[in-house]
């Protein structure tokens, strides 16, 4: 079975001392191919020396997530526009909008998610797209630039049966964390992701955040990584009333789909 993460926050600070036994472990996990997400200007950059290191294995995407908008001066656009343009940055993103947090102010977080979304109709490529507590503001944002972009993932989706199909309609693809193992919070979503199109289904682990439920025993430090994602397709599969290698089959056919991935090399 071979696995694609499209969701790792692999700079993050928590991989900085195993990075090297983290990627071994995806690897032995069957994870062939993973997307490192960029959500800050610092954290692109990283994102970036990753996937030049790990040609054919590691990928990334550069953006500015909602809750580090203020980042998007006229100097963050110009920087993020020389990122994006690097063939190992696949996706613009992570952007949108979080109104859970409200880490920035919401303005900002429009015109920085605005802002971004005019970069990704200029660059073609796909989007990697954050959206928490704010689905009207954000289907409003990006009706604005309806028939401009690239493919849209709206990643890490927790929200309702009518926001999911609105994100369908929209002609998004659906990304799957490990909130889906979460037997409290998750369990509106197990009863809705049955009725995903197989052709528009993504998994991610957005490791180190999310560690599935299912993994037992949990690690000490809670930290997940991309390991895991097998407990995710696991869940995914049992959900959708399917086998998990068909699961799994088209998950990775659509992430290499989305993000023009060539096929992995043997390890
Ligand atoms: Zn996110």
């Amino acid at each position: 079975m071979q696995l694609v993460d499209i969701g790792a926050n692999l700079g993050h600070e928590s991989f900085a001392h195993d990075l090297g036994a983290v990627l071994a472990r995806a690897r032995a996990a069957g994870v062939v191919q993973m997307v490192v997400t960029g959500a800050s200007r610092q954290g692109a950059r990283d994102a970036l020396a990753l996937a030049k290191a790990h040609p054919g294995f590691l990928y990334a995407t550069a953006g500015v997530h909602p809750h580090h908008a203020l980042e998007v001066t006229a100097e963050g656009e110009a920087e993020l526009r020389e990122l994006q343009s690097h063939p190992e940055i696949v996706a613009n993103g992570e952007c949108g909008l979080d109104y859970f947090r409200d880490f920035s102010p919401r303005p900002a977080q429009r015109r920085a998610f605005e802002i971004q979304l005019e970069l990704a109709a200029q660059n073609g490529k796909p989007l990697f797209l954050h959206q928490r507590d704010a689905h009207a503001d954000y289907m409003a944002i990006l009706k604005q630039f309806e028939g401009r972009l690239g493919p849209c993932v709206t990643h890490c989706f927790t929200g309702t049966r009518e926001e999911m199909h609105a994100c369908l309609d929209a002609g998004h693809y659906i990304g799957i964390t490990g909130w889906l193992c979460d037997e409290r919070r998750g369990m509106h979503l197990r009863e809705i992701v049955k009725e995903i199109p197989a052709d528009r289904l993504l998994i991610e682990t957005d490791s180190p955040y999310l560690l599935p439920r299912t993994v037992r025993p949990a690690p000490s430090h809670r930290r997940n990584e991309p390991m895991f994602l097998r407990h995710i397709v696991e869940e995914l599969a049992r959900d959708r009333g399917e086998d998990v290698a068909t699961t799994a089959a088209v998950s990775t056919a659509n992430a290499r789909a989305f993000f023009r991935l060539p096929p992995a090399a043997a390890a």
